[in-house]
């Protein structure tokens, strides 16, 4: 008994980002994943070198205390919150249900981003950058005629072949879309089933978030909206 709850209790850290037992540092690089990804992630990356592309990792695992370092300067306006276009919103203006939402289009709760997880992934392609470009990952670097275009394409043919996916592929009206964001299915769909709003509500009350009342109040909106309501893999990838 008393191991089924210490395994839960490992299993509710690991998905809020309060553990590291699960993660590994991947090819001497600077990202932090899943064990099991590695193993996917270096047949991703072969199968993109054969097609000419250099796929590299712009962001990884990230902690609970990272999340909310970030969520906190947005709060405070001391990094820049975007509206849906990508340009920046007035913080002091906003009213703080208006705010919860804007950070929520770009950035997680923390406790309760996927990239806890060290199942997900934000990828670029380091062949088609132009000289001193500095990678943005917003939506115009993969449209038609985007430097990321080609890549983009060679993306949506060959993720799930290795078991990943694109959890913010569309507009749901939550998270914005994410083309450089992959899922490893085999693993995050478990730890989003195992995922729920119980969860939610015990990190942020006991978070030094800011905004906090204002999130507490929002929580099972934002459940439904940004943290539920994903882009499903097809069944090739799970
Ligand atoms: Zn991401």
């Amino acid at each position: 008994m008393s191991l089924i709850i210490k395994s839960l209790g490992k299993l509710k850290d690991t998905l809020t980002g309060r553990s590291r037992d699960h993660v590994i540092q991947f090819e001497n690089t600077h990202a932090v994943i899943h064990r099991d990804v590695e193993s996917p992630l270096k047949n991703l990356k072969q199968k993109a070198r054969e097609a000419g592309f250099d796929l590299a990792i712009a962001s990884s695992f990230r902690d609970y205390n990272s999340q909310l370092n970030i969520w906190n300067l947005k709060s405070l306006g001391k990094r820049p919150v975007l509206d849906s276009a990508g340009n920046p919103l007035s913080v002091p203006s906003m009213k703080p249900e208006e705010l919860v939402f804007a950070i929520l289009r770009w950035s997680a709760l923390p406790g309760c981003s996927r990239h806890h997880w060290g199942t997900e992934i934000d990828v670029f392609d380091r062949n088609s950058l132009p000289k001193d470009y500095q990678v943005q990952l917003i939506p115009k670097e993969a449209a038609p005629g985007g430097i990321f275009a080609r890549f983009n394409d060679w993306l949506d043919t060959n993720i799930s072949g290795e078991g990943f996916f694109r959890p913010y592929s569309k507009d749901k009206g939550g998270v914005s879309p994410e083309w450089w964001h992959l899922s490893y299915a085999p693993v995050s769909q478990r730890y989003f089933e195992q995922f729920d709003l119980s969860l939610c509500q015990n990190v942020i009350k006991d978070s030094a978030i800011e905004l906090k009342d204002t999130v507490l109040q929002c929580l099972p909106d934002i459940y439904s909206r940004f943290i539920s309501n994903i882009s499903l893999p097809d069944t090739r990838s799970v």
